[in-house]
């Protein structure tokens, strides 16, 4: 629209106004993806002091000091274009996988490797297979992309492999595995990806997204890396947004095979990541102790949280991250509503269920107390 500022204000209103007509329906048809509200606004919004965000899954006690060292020794070189190549965090994970650099993807957050494996495999028309409850990057991406989302129901709450199997044609290029699962963290185990991998066609990519593999507790937890290893085409995605708290950071990286990262190096930005993340990302992997400690805060507090929200009568369902997924038996958004009032942030994900991220001791004793009061004053709907 022009207003009477831009210059153009004497332009009659035509269809030549209307970039609408010039965007690609599969672009149009996209909703933005909708963050969580960030602390402050909703403090603003509400008047609240103190307000807790469980939301987004992050690590509740920050990132490494380490990292925050490696980020003020970095200040001093901001001047300077970053190391494109990121080669010293691309040795480092070589390093911590015991593979060569060459099957080192680094990106702008795993999100930035979802794109480019899109942009890089899916040509309009082409097909990727997910789950319908899963992380919506996927689906954000693919259909930017014009291809097509083949969406197969969980079963149990669980990716149903046998049927994401099934659901390959010809037209198949990637596969989405997300494992634990965003939203509901649960997971598919060594066999079950092994019985899997079995039928799937050599020619398409499965893609393994562990963005909270490092607080997995369950030793059936699949060495996906393998695959990569035997030179199957698979990638599997990690990031430091999760458990080593750099997500402001966005920086992450793919594992695949030398062949598939030649081709993500060619479409991605020359200068994708940035000198501070590169360099807070290498302390970070470091730290064996943050790691260690943000792993037994999230499983100490993981059961409290159950705990705790058995107690109200509900059913978490068995969580492999850093975030409990549950039925609210009520309306989800109005809950949410309710409890974005009351200072604590967590996310709605349809109908009546709820995500929450597993927070420090006293962060979660806010959230189930502030639920206690906003389920006291909403009967539950159904059974
Ligand atoms: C948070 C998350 C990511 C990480 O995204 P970044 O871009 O690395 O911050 C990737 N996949 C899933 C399933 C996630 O929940």
């Amino acid at each position: 629209m022009s207003s009477p500022q831009d210059g153009r204000a004497q332009r009659p209103a035509s269809h030549g106004d209307d970039v609408s007509v010039r965007v690609h329906p599969a672009i149009a048809s996209l909703v933005p993806y909708a963050p969580g509200k960030p602390l402050e606004e909703v403090e603003r919004e509400f008047g609240i002091r103190g307000a807790v965000k469980l939301a987004s899954n992050e690590n509740p006690l920050g990132p490494s000091p380490k990292a925050l060292d490696a980020l003020q020794d970095a200040v001093d070189t901001l001047h300077l274009y970053p190391d494109g190549g990121a080669h010293v965090l691309t040795r480092a994970l070589a390093e911590r996988w015991t593979l060569p650099t060459s099957h080192i993807v680094v990106g702008n957050g795993s999100d930035e490797i979802i794109s480019l494996l899109v942009k890089t495999f899916v040509t309009p028309g082409d097909e990727a297979v997910m789950a319908d409850q899963t992380f919506v990057m996927y689906k954000l991406a693919v259909t930017a992309g014009q291809g097509v989302c083949v969406e197969v129901p969980l079963h149990g709450w669980r990716h149903d492999l046998p049927a994401m199997a099934a659901a390959v044609t010809s037209r198949t290029r990637l596969i989405f595995v997300c494992n634990p699962n965003n939203p509901t963290g649960t997971m598919v185990t060594r066999e079950e990806v092994r019985a899997f991998m079995d039928v799937v066609p050599e020619d398409v990519i499965v893609v393994f997204d562990e963005a909270y593999a490092e607080y997995v507790r369950d030793p059936h937890y699949p060495d996906s890396v393998a695959y990569v290893r035997y030179q199957r085409p698979a990638v599997v995605l990690r990031t430091f947004s999760k458990l080593y708290g750099l997500a402001g950071l966005r920086i992450g990286y793919g594992i695949t095979t030398p062949e598939i990262a030649g081709y993500l190096h060619r479409v991605r930005n020359p200068f994708n990541t940035g000198t501070l993340a590169q360099r807070a990302a290498c302390a970070a992997l470091g730290d064996a102790g943050h790691v260690a400690a943000s792993r037994t805060l999230n499983e100490t507090e993981m059961a409290a949280m159950e705990t705790g929200l058995r107690r109200l009568g509900f059913a978490p369902l068995p969580s492999q991250a850093n975030f409990l997924y549950f039925d609210v038996r009520r309306d989800g958004r109005a809950v949410f509503d309710r409890l974005l009032r009351a200072g604590v942030i967590v996310r709605h994900i349809h109908g009546s269920m709820l995500r929450v991220t597993i927070g420090r001791p006293e962060e979660n004793r806010r959230f189930l107390e502030a639920l206690t009061d906003v389920i006291g004053t909403m009967p539950a709907t159904g059974a």
